[in-house]
């Protein structure tokens, strides 16, 4: 039986071998367009994994896609984004155990043969499926060397690490098919398929890459935002910035052509009948064609925002329409205009495309907006938003294009400060000024089911040399034992930590992890039976992230 699911290769980055590279790049199969073996590109996202160098990813990526033949293109950049072709195909964690087998001695499985075998499973249905599933795995399984084994597990599972790949995979593809980079991004953004984009860009260069075209009624992924810590920490990044109130609502982009007006989720999912309101009101806007990214949110009868679950329902399924309208009508708000009557805007700057959509939509449905550069003005405006009962608010920066799908660094969303008090589990030796001290905390919230502890994050953040001192003495009192430069102590000491965001994380027990913790303070008259429990944490992880919709 080989349980490789965990292999550490895949879950966290360790230093390339120089050899390994040299090997990779001796496989025949590389250089050879065509045919090309599982294996090699098991072991592209091996190194990708092991390598935190962009450069270096990139090159790896490069030289396996100048590798693949032209049925190959499509699955191998698949494979290598950390997706099947065939989508969800329906193996779970217990029947891929279930279908292990003893591994092959040597690859000689081709990647168009394991496409063709996941595609006889993923068509598997009716009664004894999943039987008939574990058995055809089980058969490909069987011919996968150890390491392919495990790159198949983690794809099939969608667990494929390799850091950050999107971008890089944009920028391969160009390389690799000597496109310019900018009508790569432009056709990823607006296929959403990267395999796709790959294919036409390879065997069908420009001409290839000028058939994705912007289309009505075909929604583009949403930009998305990463968060900043506050105000002065957006300002220092952006310098200037367009400051918006965030809304707790449910993201729309908005299609009207002519009297035709759809609206879509952020998923991409049509919802124009759950939502005539917004329908009428876009429909009523002066353009003829237009293309609108917003947010739709109920307010109550004082004008106050409801919170982002009650704004769901009017998103739920089966709905009675005309009396949830009535019960709980919806309001737009528009930040983005991407398109307008034949101009795609999407590589317009922000300044330009606000600048549209200040000609064609009322104030009244924007959302309230300030280009700021003081940190005074800035907070102010946070304040505002607060107060009238909003999320935040966004800074973006005035000229940058909208990066579908993108989650970078040219918008960015702050949210007030929360803090929680939690216990420490360990702490790590710090390094430079800090060498010798006790530094970057482990840190947890109680469980009192069991009285364990959950860890949620790590941080050195707030900790003046006095604070570092202390701990390290407190620290080592505690000690119950070691791994490498972690010191893992009796869960007893409390610190009042501030962090802005909770975020969805696999690598942490409680699925979640803080985002920019701070220490503010050791709470040295609270003991770890008085610290948040991992329910206050999740509640506060549901405020913020209630829906998948967002
Ligand atoms: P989050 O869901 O916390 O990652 O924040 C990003 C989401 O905030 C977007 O997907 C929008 O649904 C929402 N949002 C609210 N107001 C704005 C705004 N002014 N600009 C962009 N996104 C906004």
């Amino acid at each position: 039986m080989h349980s490789l699911l965990l292999e550490p290769a895949y879950n966290k980055p360790v230093a390339v071998e120089p050899a390994f590279l040299a090997l990779i790049s001796a496989q025949p199969d590389l250089t050879e367009p065509g045919n090309v073996l599982l294996n090699s590109v098991a072991q592209t996202s091996l190194a990708l994994a092991a390598t935190r160098s962009r450069i270096k990813k990139a090159a790896l990526l490069v030289e396996c896609l100048r590798g693949l033949g032209p049925e190959e293109i499509r699955i191998g950049v698949s494979y290598l984004s950390g997706h099947l072709p065939q989508g969800k195909i329906g193996l779970g964690y217990s029947l891929l155990q279930k279908s292990m087998s003893a591994p092959a001695g040597e690859a000689t499985l081709s990647l168009a043969e394991t496409d063709r075998r996941l595609t006889d499973i993923a068509g598997i249905s009716g009664t004894g499926s999943q039987a008939k599933r574990s058995h055809l795995l089980g058969e490909l399984l069987a011919c996968a060397t150890e390491q392919e084994q495990t790159f198949l597990q983690h794809l099939i599972l969608g667990e494929l690490r390799q850091g950050a790949l999107e971008g890089l995979m944009i920028e391969a593809i160009a390389k690799a098919s000597e496109q310019p980079l900018k009508a790569v991004r432009k056709a990823a953004m607006l296929s959403g398929d990267l395999p796709l984009v790959a294919d036409r860009a390879m065997r069908e260069g420009a001409a290839g890459l000028s058939q994705f075209r912007f289309e009505m009624f075909r929604p583009l992924q949403p930009m998305l935002a990463q968060p900043a810590e506050d105000p002065a920490d957006a300002l220092a990044q952006l310098g200037e910035g367009v400051f918006e109130y965030k809304l707790d609502g449910a993201r729309v982009q908005v299609h009207k052509l002519g009297d035709d007006v759809r609206v879509f989720t952020r998923q991409l999912n049509e919802v124009t009948h759950s939502v005539p309101e917004l329908v009428e009101q876009v429909r009523l806007l002066p353009a003829e064609q237009l293309v609108l990214d917003g947010e739709a949110i109920a307010f109550d009868k004082q004008g106050r925002p409801l919170p982002f679950q009650i704004t769901m329902k009017r998103f739920g399924r089966r709905l009675k329409v005309d009396e949830m309208r009535d019960k709980l009508p919806l309001s737009a708000r528009f930040f983005d205009c991407l398109f307008v009557d034949g101009d795609d805007l999407i590589d317009q700057s922000l300044t330009t495309r606000l600048g549209q959509l200040d000609d064609i939509v009322i104030p009244a449905l924007r959302v309230p907006r300030v280009v700021a550069a003081d940190q005074e003005a800035t907070r102010d405006f946070l304040r505002q938003a607060l107060q009238a009962g909003h999320e935040g608010i966004m800074a973006k920066a005035p000229d940058s294009l909208y990066e579908a799908g993108n989650r970078g660094a040219n918008w960015l969303k702050i949210k007030p400060v929360h803090t929680l008090d939690l216990v420490v589990l360990a702490a790590e030796w710090g390094s430079g000024r800090r060498r010798g001290k006790l530094s970057n905390l482990h840190l947890g919230a109680r469980d009192p089911r069991d009285n364990t502890f959950v860890m949620l994050g790590k941080t050195f953040k707030g900790l003046t040399d006095k604070m570092l001192e202390w701990q390290t003495d407190a620290l080592l009192q505690r000690e119950i034992g070691r791994e490498g430069h972690i010191v893992h102590v009796r869960p007893e000491l409390v610190v009042e930590v501030a962090f802005n965001e909770l975020q969805a994380s696999q690598q942490y027990p409680g699925g979640m992890a803080l985002r920019f913790a701070r220490v503010k303070r050791y709470r040295q008259d609270k003991t770890a039976a008085d610290a948040d429990t991992i329910d206050t944490v999740r509640a506060i992880f549901e405020q913020g992230f209630a829906g998948v919709s967002r």
